[in-house]
């Protein structure tokens, strides 16, 4: 389920891009709908489980539709290098989809030993730990100097932000996917010098032809993705505070945590 609903006849609905939608309405008036026992959804937002998805991994359709945008917003069809700030769930999402789609290489930026962990296995070619160099230095190195030809920003944070200005060839494309909930300041004369393009990614709409969902859904039907995997922590309902609280803690090893309704799974 996407979490807005969408008009279908404004403007930006007409021409694709409803996530755009000039009269968009988020899911159970405006609550997002998180953990309550019924939800009124737009039929519109709504996308049938495949059978053989189980419910944990279909809970995975919408992080990873976020991903399959963020790529395609960074990437379009380039195969070159993409690198990835941030190996949380949607960094990590971006990393796997990035190679999924052909990215030649991919480099991913964690903070945490256990998301360099992950991003490796996930298909990351290079991980990149802050460390005393930086994560400037280490693209640089890693791409002969050639730096990236993409970046995904997942983090928000100005560190985040400052490595994907300066991790991007002249003329790449830098695609925000953070929550940015606060002004973040940024060197922008490498963007200017380098005609480089920064751009945000809003939810999910259409990639090309296809939805996003649509893409995520294809990806866990064909198994080309075990979005399963990411998932370090399931709780009960009735434990949602630990839920909340191993979710916070991202340096205490956990990515994707997850809540169920142990009356119904
Ligand atoms: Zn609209």
């Amino acid at each position: 389920m996407e979490w807005f609903a969408h008009s279908g006849s404004c403007r930006f609905c007409r021409t694709g891009a409803y996530n755009l939608c000039e009269r968009i309405e988020r899911t159970s008036g405006g609550s997002h709908s998180g953990f309550a026992e019924y939800v009124v959804a737009h039929v519109s937002s709504l996308f049938k489980v495949p059978e053989g998805i189980s419910a944990s991994e279909a809970a995975m359709i919408e992080p990873l539709a976020v991903a399959v945008r963020a790529h395609g917003r960074a990437m379009g069809n380039a195969g070159g290098t993409l690198l990835v700030m941030g190996a949380g769930t949607i960094g990590l999402l971006v990393t796997a989809v990035g190679k999924i789609f052909g990215s030649a290489r991919v480099i991913t930026a964690a903070r945490y030993p256990h998301q360099a962990e992950r991003a490796a296995k996930w298909g990351a070619d290079a991980v990149v730990l802050p460390g005393k160099t930086g994560i400037e230095a280490r693209v640089w190195e890693l791409t002969a100097g050639a730096w990236a030809d993409a970046v995904v920003e997942t983090t928000a944070s100005a560190s985040g932000l400052a490595a994907a200005v300066a991790c991007v060839r002249p003329a790449g494309r830098v695609a925000l996917v953070g929550g940015f909930h606060k002004p973040r300041e940024v060197d922008l004369k490498r963007v200017v010098d380098n005609e480089i393009t920064l751009t945000g990614c809003l939810c999910y709409s259409y990639t090309g032809l296809q939805r996003d969902f649509d893409a995520a859904i294809d990806l866990i039907a064909s198994r080309r993705l075990d979005a399963g995997a990411l998932i370090t922590h399931r709780f009960p309902l009735t434990e949602i505070e630990k839920a909340l609280a191993a979710a916070a803690d991202k340096g205490g090893g956990s990515i994707k945590v997850q809540v169920y309704n142990s009356a119904v799974l």
